[in-house]
Protein backbone atom coordinates (compact mmCIF):
# COMPACT_ATOMS: atom_id res chain seq x y z
CA UNK A 1 0.00 0.00 0.00
CA UNK A 2 3.12 2.13 -0.39
CA UNK A 3 1.15 4.14 -3.25
CA UNK A 4 -1.39 5.66 -0.39
CA UNK A 5 1.24 6.31 1.99
CA UNK A 6 1.27 10.17 3.61
CA UNK A 7 3.71 9.43 6.10
CA UNK A 8 6.45 12.78 5.82
CA UNK A 9 3.75 14.81 3.93
CA UNK A 10 2.10 17.26 5.19
CA UNK A 11 -1.91 18.81 4.35
CA UNK A 12 -3.88 22.46 5.26
CA UNK A 13 -7.33 21.36 5.18
CA UNK A 14 -9.62 24.31 5.26
CA UNK A 15 -13.11 23.70 7.27
CA UNK A 16 -11.12 20.82 8.43
CA UNK A 17 -12.43 21.35 12.18
CA UNK A 18 -16.00 19.81 11.66
CA UNK A 19 -18.06 18.19 8.94
CA UNK A 20 -16.76 16.72 5.80
CA UNK A 21 -13.37 18.25 6.23
CA UNK A 22 -12.93 16.65 9.70
CA UNK A 23 -13.70 12.97 7.68
CA UNK A 24 -10.93 14.19 5.09
CA UNK A 25 -8.60 15.25 7.92
CA UNK A 26 -9.11 12.14 9.39
CA UNK A 27 -8.56 9.61 6.46
CA UNK A 28 -5.14 11.58 5.82
CA UNK A 29 -3.53 11.35 9.51
CA UNK A 30 -4.83 7.71 9.20
CA UNK A 31 -2.70 7.58 6.09
CA UNK A 32 0.32 9.32 8.34
CA UNK A 33 0.03 12.91 7.14
CA UNK A 34 0.41 16.31 9.07
CA UNK A 35 -2.49 18.02 9.37
CA UNK A 36 -3.10 22.09 9.75
CA UNK A 37 -6.99 22.59 10.96
CA UNK A 38 -7.76 25.79 9.25
CA UNK A 39 -11.34 27.76 10.91
CA UNK A 40 -12.75 30.42 12.61
CA UNK A 41 -14.14 28.45 15.66
CA UNK A 42 -11.19 27.81 18.10
CA UNK A 43 -13.08 25.51 20.19
CA UNK A 44 -14.25 23.29 16.87
CA UNK A 45 -10.62 23.23 15.74
CA UNK A 46 -9.27 22.07 19.11
CA UNK A 47 -11.07 19.45 19.14
CA UNK A 48 -10.13 18.30 15.97
CA UNK A 49 -6.71 19.06 16.79
CA UNK A 50 -7.27 16.50 19.76
CA UNK A 51 -8.91 13.71 17.62
CA UNK A 52 -6.64 14.12 14.83
CA UNK A 53 -3.29 14.08 16.98
CA UNK A 54 -4.60 10.83 18.81
CA UNK A 55 -4.19 8.97 15.53
CA UNK A 56 -0.65 9.22 16.13
CA UNK A 57 0.50 12.28 13.72
CA UNK A 58 1.72 16.19 14.45
CA UNK A 59 -1.58 18.33 13.75
CA UNK A 60 -2.25 22.13 14.40
CA UNK A 61 -4.88 24.57 14.15
CA UNK A 62 -4.78 27.51 12.08
CA UNK A 63 -7.56 31.07 13.18
CA UNK A 64 -8.18 32.10 9.71
CA UNK A 65 -10.88 33.74 7.61
CA UNK A 66 -10.53 31.97 4.06
CA UNK A 67 -11.82 35.34 2.69
CA UNK A 68 -9.35 36.82 4.20
CA UNK A 69 -5.96 37.07 1.67
CA UNK A 70 -3.64 38.70 4.04
CA UNK A 71 -4.85 35.81 6.63
CA UNK A 72 -4.48 33.37 3.84
CA UNK A 73 -0.86 34.48 3.54
CA UNK A 74 -0.28 34.22 6.70
CA UNK A 75 -2.19 30.98 7.70
CA UNK A 76 0.55 29.46 4.99
CA UNK A 77 3.67 31.12 6.76
CA UNK A 78 2.61 29.58 10.18
CA UNK A 79 2.25 26.26 8.62
CA UNK A 80 5.27 26.24 6.78
CA UNK A 81 7.47 27.61 9.79
CA UNK A 82 5.48 24.88 12.06
CA UNK A 83 5.08 21.40 10.40
CA UNK A 84 8.24 22.94 7.71
CA UNK A 85 6.27 21.76 4.26
CA UNK A 86 3.21 21.86 2.61
CA UNK A 87 2.12 18.81 0.02
CA UNK A 88 -1.80 18.69 0.42
CA UNK A 89 -4.10 21.15 -0.01
CA UNK A 90 -8.15 20.63 0.56
CA UNK A 91 -10.30 23.92 -0.27
CA UNK A 92 -13.27 22.46 1.52
CA UNK A 93 -14.44 25.24 3.53
CA UNK A 94 -18.16 26.37 2.65
CA UNK A 95 -21.12 28.45 3.35
CA UNK A 96 -24.73 28.36 2.00
CA UNK A 97 -27.54 31.00 2.31
CA UNK A 98 -30.64 29.52 0.90
CA UNK A 99 -32.77 32.19 -0.92
CA UNK A 100 -34.47 32.57 -4.41
CA UNK A 101 -32.79 34.24 -6.82
CA UNK A 102 -35.03 37.36 -6.48
CA UNK A 103 -34.29 37.46 -2.80
CA UNK A 104 -30.66 37.19 -2.23
CA UNK A 105 -28.73 40.59 -1.62
CA UNK A 106 -25.85 41.44 -3.62
CA UNK A 107 -23.30 40.99 0.39
CA UNK A 108 -25.29 37.80 0.18
CA UNK A 109 -24.28 36.63 -2.95
CA UNK A 110 -20.69 37.77 -2.47
CA UNK A 111 -20.26 35.97 0.87
CA UNK A 112 -20.98 32.92 -0.77
CA UNK A 113 -18.87 33.34 -3.86
CA UNK A 114 -15.80 34.69 -1.30
CA UNK A 115 -16.15 31.90 1.16
CA UNK A 116 -16.72 28.83 -1.66
CA UNK A 117 -14.53 30.23 -4.74
CA UNK A 118 -12.32 32.89 -4.37
CA UNK A 119 -11.08 31.16 -1.17
CA UNK A 120 -10.01 28.62 -3.24
CA UNK A 121 -8.27 30.69 -5.76
CA UNK A 122 -6.58 32.80 -3.06
CA UNK A 123 -5.47 29.47 -1.13
CA UNK A 124 -3.98 27.35 -3.99
CA UNK A 125 -2.38 30.68 -5.24
CA UNK A 126 -0.83 30.73 -1.78
CA UNK A 127 0.67 26.76 -1.64
CA UNK A 128 1.34 27.02 -5.02
CA UNK A 129 5.24 28.54 -4.30
CA UNK A 130 5.81 25.59 -1.82
CA UNK A 131 4.40 22.85 -3.94
CA UNK A 132 6.73 23.91 -7.22
CA UNK A 133 9.58 24.64 -4.89
CA UNK A 134 9.11 21.24 -3.56
CA UNK A 135 8.76 19.12 -7.04
CA UNK A 136 5.05 18.86 -6.85
CA UNK A 137 1.78 18.66 -4.25
CA UNK A 138 -1.93 17.43 -4.37
CA UNK A 139 -5.15 20.24 -4.09
CA UNK A 140 -8.11 18.95 -3.54
CA UNK A 141 -11.58 21.14 -4.35
CA UNK A 142 -14.68 20.37 -2.99
CA UNK A 143 -18.18 21.08 -5.15
CA UNK A 144 -21.81 19.49 -4.44
CA UNK A 145 -24.32 18.03 -6.39
CA UNK A 146 -24.83 21.33 -7.45
CA UNK A 147 -21.94 21.72 -9.61
CA UNK A 148 -24.31 19.58 -11.79
CA UNK A 149 -27.70 20.27 -10.94
CA UNK A 150 -29.75 23.57 -9.89
CA UNK A 151 -31.68 23.88 -7.08
CA UNK A 152 -34.21 27.17 -6.53
CA UNK A 153 -32.99 28.08 -3.16
CA UNK A 154 -29.03 28.20 -4.34
CA UNK A 155 -28.37 30.57 -7.07
CA UNK A 156 -24.83 31.26 -5.29
CA UNK A 157 -23.95 28.39 -4.05
CA UNK A 158 -24.79 26.47 -6.84
CA UNK A 159 -22.40 28.91 -9.18
CA UNK A 160 -19.65 28.99 -6.64
CA UNK A 161 -19.74 25.05 -6.77
CA UNK A 162 -20.10 24.46 -10.28
CA UNK A 163 -17.23 27.57 -10.69
CA UNK A 164 -15.28 25.15 -8.52
CA UNK A 165 -14.67 22.53 -11.27
CA UNK A 166 -13.66 25.21 -14.31
CA UNK A 167 -11.46 26.25 -11.41
CA UNK A 168 -10.28 23.01 -10.89
CA UNK A 169 -9.91 22.03 -14.66
CA UNK A 170 -7.75 25.70 -15.33
CA UNK A 171 -5.27 24.82 -12.11
CA UNK A 172 -5.06 20.99 -13.65
CA UNK A 173 -4.05 22.63 -16.75
CA UNK A 174 -1.53 25.42 -15.52
CA UNK A 175 0.45 23.24 -13.07
CA UNK A 176 0.91 20.10 -14.48
CA UNK A 177 4.02 21.05 -15.44
CA UNK A 178 4.80 21.44 -11.89
CA UNK A 179 3.38 17.93 -11.13
CA UNK A 180 0.75 19.32 -8.86
CA UNK A 181 -2.70 17.16 -9.77
CA UNK A 182 -6.05 19.21 -9.19
CA UNK A 183 -8.99 17.41 -8.29
CA UNK A 184 -12.71 18.14 -6.98
CA UNK A 185 -15.18 16.09 -4.76
CA UNK A 186 -18.53 16.20 -5.37
CA UNK A 187 -20.40 15.03 -2.15
CA UNK A 188 -23.69 14.19 -2.25
CA UNK A 189 -25.92 15.02 0.79
CA UNK A 190 -24.41 14.46 3.86
CA UNK A 191 -24.65 14.51 7.10
CA UNK A 192 -23.09 17.37 8.64
CA UNK A 193 -24.32 21.07 10.41
CA UNK A 194 -23.97 22.50 6.85
CA UNK A 195 -27.50 20.12 6.32
CA UNK A 196 -28.68 19.94 9.42
CA UNK A 197 -29.94 23.86 9.02
CA UNK A 198 -31.16 22.43 5.28
CA UNK A 199 -33.63 19.81 6.81
CA UNK A 200 -35.20 22.27 8.74
CA UNK A 201 -35.37 24.90 5.67
CA UNK A 202 -36.43 22.57 3.05
CA UNK A 203 -39.65 20.80 3.43
CA UNK A 204 -39.47 17.13 2.78
CA UNK A 205 -35.52 17.17 2.08
CA UNK A 206 -34.84 14.07 4.25
CA UNK A 207 -37.29 12.05 2.36
CA UNK A 208 -36.49 13.03 -1.25
CA UNK A 209 -32.56 12.37 -0.39
CA UNK A 210 -33.14 8.86 0.80
CA UNK A 211 -35.57 7.99 -1.79
CA UNK A 212 -33.20 9.33 -4.44
CA UNK A 213 -29.91 8.08 -3.24
CA UNK A 214 -29.89 4.42 -4.50
CA UNK A 215 -27.38 3.49 -1.62
CA UNK A 216 -30.51 4.68 0.72
CA UNK A 217 -28.72 6.90 2.92
CA UNK A 218 -27.28 9.78 3.79
CA UNK A 219 -23.83 10.09 3.49
CA UNK A 220 -20.97 10.41 6.82
CA UNK A 221 -18.15 12.49 7.20
CA UNK A 222 -16.45 9.22 7.09
CA UNK A 223 -16.88 8.75 3.03
CA UNK A 224 -14.96 10.72 2.25
CA UNK A 225 -11.72 9.54 4.00
CA UNK A 226 -10.84 6.99 0.92
CA UNK A 227 -11.22 9.77 -1.64
CA UNK A 228 -9.46 11.89 0.04
CA UNK A 229 -6.12 9.47 0.65
CA UNK A 230 -6.76 8.71 -2.78
CA UNK A 231 -6.67 12.32 -4.01
CA UNK A 232 -3.83 13.18 -2.00
CA UNK A 233 -1.49 10.04 -2.42
CA UNK A 234 0.45 9.01 -5.05
CA UNK A 235 -1.79 6.50 -6.43
CA UNK A 236 -3.94 9.02 -7.81
CA UNK A 237 -0.44 10.68 -9.78
CA UNK A 238 -2.22 10.58 -13.54
CA UNK A 239 -5.56 11.84 -12.09
CA UNK A 240 -5.85 15.40 -12.45
CA UNK A 241 -9.03 17.79 -13.40
CA UNK A 242 -11.63 15.28 -12.82
CA UNK A 243 -14.60 15.71 -10.11
CA UNK A 244 -15.87 12.66 -8.70
CA UNK A 245 -19.45 12.50 -7.19
CA UNK A 246 -18.96 11.15 -3.87
CA UNK A 247 -23.07 10.50 -3.34
CA UNK A 248 -24.41 6.76 -2.67
CA UNK A 249 -25.55 6.75 -6.28
CA UNK A 250 -27.64 10.13 -6.27
CA UNK A 251 -26.19 11.74 -9.19
CA UNK A 252 -26.77 8.74 -11.35
CA UNK A 253 -29.96 8.28 -10.84
CA UNK A 254 -32.48 8.43 -13.45
P1 LIG B 1 -19.84 22.34 7.87
O1 LIG B 1 -20.66 23.55 8.11
O2 LIG B 1 -19.83 21.25 8.86
O3 LIG B 1 -18.33 22.73 7.61
C1 LIG B 1 -17.96 23.90 6.94
C2 LIG B 1 -16.59 24.29 7.44
O4 LIG B 1 -16.14 25.43 6.73
C3 LIG B 1 -16.61 24.61 8.90
O5 LIG B 1 -15.66 23.77 9.54
C4 LIG B 1 -16.21 26.08 8.97
O6 LIG B 1 -15.30 26.31 10.04
C5 LIG B 1 -15.52 26.30 7.65
N1 LIG B 1 -15.67 27.67 7.17
C6 LIG B 1 -16.80 28.26 6.71
N2 LIG B 1 -16.53 29.54 6.36
C7 LIG B 1 -15.22 29.75 6.61
C8 LIG B 1 -14.35 30.85 6.47
N3 LIG B 1 -14.78 32.03 5.99
N4 LIG B 1 -13.06 30.71 6.83
C9 LIG B 1 -12.60 29.54 7.32
N5 LIG B 1 -13.37 28.46 7.48
C10 LIG B 1 -14.66 28.56 7.13
O7 LIG B 1 -20.32 21.82 6.43
P2 LIG B 1 -19.91 20.58 5.54
O8 LIG B 1 -18.89 19.75 6.19
O9 LIG B 1 -21.17 19.98 5.10
O10 LIG B 1 -19.28 21.32 4.28
C11 LIG B 1 -17.94 21.19 3.89
C12 LIG B 1 -17.85 21.44 2.39
O11 LIG B 1 -18.59 20.44 1.71
C13 LIG B 1 -18.43 22.78 1.94
O12 LIG B 1 -17.65 23.30 0.90
C14 LIG B 1 -19.81 22.39 1.43
O13 LIG B 1 -20.29 23.29 0.48
C15 LIG B 1 -19.49 21.05 0.82
N6 LIG B 1 -20.65 20.19 0.60
C16 LIG B 1 -21.39 19.71 1.65
C17 LIG B 1 -22.46 18.87 1.41
C18 LIG B 1 -23.31 18.27 2.50
O14 LIG B 1 -24.30 17.58 2.18
N7 LIG B 1 -22.99 18.44 3.77
C19 LIG B 1 -22.85 18.50 0.05
C20 LIG B 1 -22.02 19.08 -0.96
C21 LIG B 1 -20.96 19.87 -0.68
P3 LIG B 1 -15.61 27.47 11.15
O15 LIG B 1 -16.95 27.14 11.71
O16 LIG B 1 -14.50 27.33 12.11
O17 LIG B 1 -15.55 28.74 10.38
Amino acid sequence: MKSFDLKGKVAVVTGGNGGIGLGMAQGLADAGAEIAVVGRNEDKSKAAVADLAARGVRAISVAADVTDKEAVGRMVERVGRELGRIDILVNNAGINIRKPPHALELEEWSSVIDTNLTSAFVCSKAVHPAMKAAGGGKIINIGSMMSIFGASFAPAYAASKGGIVQFTRACACAWAADNIQINAILPGWIDTDLTKRARVEIGGLHERVLARTPAARWGAIDDFAGIAVFLASPASDFVTGTAIPVDGGYSIMG
